[in-house]
């Protein structure tokens, strides 16, 4: 359990974690390892356990979470929400858990390469605009399917979606994001062990 006064402990991770309040059942975690045994990525990735990061997290074990590799293999499938037997929602507490260490500095450069999309999105409407040759292309290949030849986004649709990403705080923090300081992500569970990469 949290121990008070320890960089290492931290009593209120949970509720700090669930910070909109999407996981609000995880108490009830069985620690039955469903979970972990129907992951596609801890079958291929021995290190990788979804129980564990549960324990951890209601445990208060911040060390063991922060910068960790272990909470960005996650790729979002839900299987492990599928089979649960009390219903947490495992791919909404990785997701915050993801929001708290990047906000602290670990982890950017799983996000960063992704945050220019967002910001496209957000002035342009689409995430992706090719090139001239590229747009060329693609407006063959529309048009041999009868689609509409380049699907353009109106200056309506644009002045909403970045009125979305105003209005959300998607943008001050997407903003932020790029201010911060990288700090390294470098710890992975081993064997039931903590290694930290490089020390
Ligand atoms: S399957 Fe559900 S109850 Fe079982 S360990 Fe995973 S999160 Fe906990
Ligand atoms: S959502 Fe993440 S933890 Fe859950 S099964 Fe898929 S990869 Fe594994």
């Amino acid at each position: 359990m949290a121990k008070e006064g320890s960089d290492k402990w931290d009593e209120r991770l949970y509720q700090k974690v669930d910070r909109y309040g999407l996981v609000s059942n995880l108490e009830q975690c069985l620690q039955c390892g469903k979970c972990t045994g129907n992951c596609p990525v801890a079958a291929i990735t021995p290190s990788y356990n979804p129980r564990a990061i549960i324990n951890d997290i209601l445990a208060g074990s911040i060390e063991r979470l922060l910068d960790s590799e272990e909470i960005w293999r996650c790729m979002w499938c839900a299987n492990c929400y599928r089979v649960c037997p009390v219903d947490i929602n495992y791919p909404f507490l990785i997701m915050q858990l993801r929001y708290m260490v990047l906000e602290k500095g670990y982890g950017l450069k799983y996000v960063l390469p992704i945050n220019k999309f967002a910001f496209r999105a957000m002035e342009e409407g689409l995430t992706f605009v090719p090139g001239q040759k590229g747009k060329e292309k693609i407006m063959r290949l529309r048009s041999g399917v009868e689609a509409t030849p380049w699907p353009e986004v109106s200056d309506k649709a644009k002045t909403e979606m970045a009125e979305i990403f105003a209005q959300t705080g998607a943008r001050r923090w997407m903003e932020n994001l790029e201010q911060l300081e990288e700090k390294p992500v470098r710890m992975s569970y081993r064997e039931g062990r903590i290694i930290h990469e490089g020390s």
